[in-house]
């Protein structure tokens, strides 16, 4: 039976975050624990082992999985650890007829700036001529490295992404496909000097919905394989940083030529669409103040699901600047201040500043009072079906302000990160989601208002308030006068 290597390495950098992303940051599973800790999620390793194991033709072989939550760059010391580790896991394996890679796509070493790409070459040189599919986040980040040695790569089609498991059926689908001769993928590439943002990029509702519905229909058209638009990570400065249109065909370049300028021009043309529009923070006080029931802030600046650091105090400053009368829940990244909450107990109180442990350039740290509600491990669960690992967690009460104060970084995007900690969402005035828009689809329903802040942060949808010194220039909208053509 066909031996099929599994692997999988996800992180998203902001290199803007000045707190970098050890290895103790990734949570690692080795071997067939893969199976127990991924099968039944909605993961793209989920979604290929469902396609090989029903097929019934293929042996899984997992090798390791290391995934941590975005955050600033890896430290040399920590990426040559993981990926020495996952490279010599996949070297104990022999026989190897076929990968199937799960990536982010958009990581960053403080030396290495194409993690997934040398990754993929070392794979390469390992395994020789066999099938490599990979999958990437639609948020990635490609490069000539990545695309040159794999076979396909496919990239997820939703934001906010839903569609991690259905990436991995297409991946699975794809690798079979090659692993049985049946195709000869011929790749079409754009390179587009676009970095967007906003709510435009809505898959379901905005205008980038049509571009991924062009690459839907190039996949569901005989001998169309794979079409995806990988927008990049804007706050992964390194020099590949950019849009991407990328489409396979079956032994056909030429139209798949064609198919990728289409999107291209398609993408090029709406550029001035794809900018964020925000709201100011006394602005966004003001709506709140006006509407019955929840307003949702997203702190898309403090946004750890796009690697921002999580210590923004600047909604709490606004809160008690503007004189906000409702309750408000927000999440802090501060150990010190769960250290001290862990000392004084719960029911106890203290005074301590708070927020600029990590991003001190950004955010200065704000002197409170607290009392304590309650206290937690940090092991809790995402709508995902994986696990946060929040390190020793407070929550903490400040006049009409609840904080989740966590020891470090986690997704704050769906509702569970705060229902975990006894917390509901849906009790609340104001809650603040460290996301610029994966949150929408677990808040919608229960909010009045949602609304983008416009605060300071490493993940900033103001782009140009941004210290851009890697990416290629000219580049839209950093500079004026940015032309493209094919
Ligand atoms: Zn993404």
């Amino acid at each position: 039976m066909p031996r099929i290597l599994l692997a999988d390495l996800k992180q998203e950098t902001s290199t803007f975050n000045p707190a970098p992303t050890p290895y103790d940051m990734f949570r690692i599973v080795r071997g067939s624990e893969i199976f127990n800790q991924f099968v039944d999620t909605r993961t793209e390793l989920a979604g290929a082992i469902d396609v090989l194991r029903d097929s019934g033709d293929f042996d899984c072989v997992p090798t390791m999985a290391a995934d941590s939550v975005s955050g600033g760059a890896v430290p040399t010391d920590d990426l040559d650890r993981l990926l020495g580790e996952l490279l010599a896991t996949i070297r104990c394996e022999s026989e190897i007829d076929g990968c199937l890679i799960v990536l982010h796509g958009a990581m960053a070493g403080e030396s290495e700036n194409d993690p997934e790409g040398y990754l993929l070459e070392k794979i390469r040189e390992y395994v020789g001529a066999v099938p490599i599919v990979a999958t990437i986040d639609l948020h990635a980040i490609l490069t000539d490295r990545m695309l040159k040695n794999a076979d396909i790569i496919v990239p997820y089609h939703t934001y906010p992404h839903v569609d991690q498991y259905e990436t991995g059926v297409r991946a699975a689908h794809n690798l079979i496909a090659l692993l049985n001769g049946d195709i000869q993928p011929e790749l079409a590439r754009i390179k587009l000097p676009m970095l967007v943002r906003g709510d435009e990029l809505l898959t379901e509702t905005g205008k980038f919905g049509e571009a991924i519905r062009m690459c839907q229909q190039i996949e569901e058209s005989p001998g169309g394989l794979v079409a995806g638009v990988n927008i990049g990570n804007a706050f992964t400065d390194v020099p590949d940083l950019r849009t991407n249109i990328i489409v396979y065909r079956d032994a056909d370049r030429a139209t798949a030529e064609t198919e990728a300028a289409e999107i291209a021009d398609f993408m090029w043309n709406n550029r001035e669409l794809f900018k964020a529009e925000l709201c100011s923070l006394s602005d966004s006080i003001e709506r709140a103040t006006n509407v019955a029931g929840l307003t949702v802030f997203s702190d898309a600046a403090d946004a750890t699901a796009s690697g921002a650091s999580g210590d923004s105090n600047e909604i709490i400053k606004g809160i008690l600047q503007y004189g906000f009368l409702g309750k408000v829940l927000v999440s802090v990244v501060d150990a010190p201040v769960v250290q001290r909450a862990v000392e004084v107990g719960v029911d106890g109180e203290f005074t301590m500043p708070i927020g600029g442990q990590l991003d001190p350039q950004r955010f200065t740290p704000v002197e409170l009072p607290f009392e304590v509600v309650s206290l937690h491990d940090g092991q809790f669960q995402y709508e995902n079906g994986l696990p946060g690992k929040a390190g020793t967690t407070a929550v903490l009460k400040s006049g009409t302000i609840t904080l989740l104060v966590t020891s470090v970084a986690v997704y704050v995007v769906g509702q569970m990160v705060y229902t975990e900690h006894g917390l509901q969402p849906a009790d609340f005035d104001v809650v603040v989601v460290k996301s610029p828009n994966g949150f929408r689809p677990y808040y919608e329903d229960i909010a009045a208002d949602i609304v983008a802040v416009d605060v300071a942060g490493s993940t900033s949808a103001n782009l140009q308030s941004l210290p851009y010194k890697h990416c290629g220039r000219p580049m839209f909208p950093l500079d004026d006068d940015v032309e493209f053509s094919l």
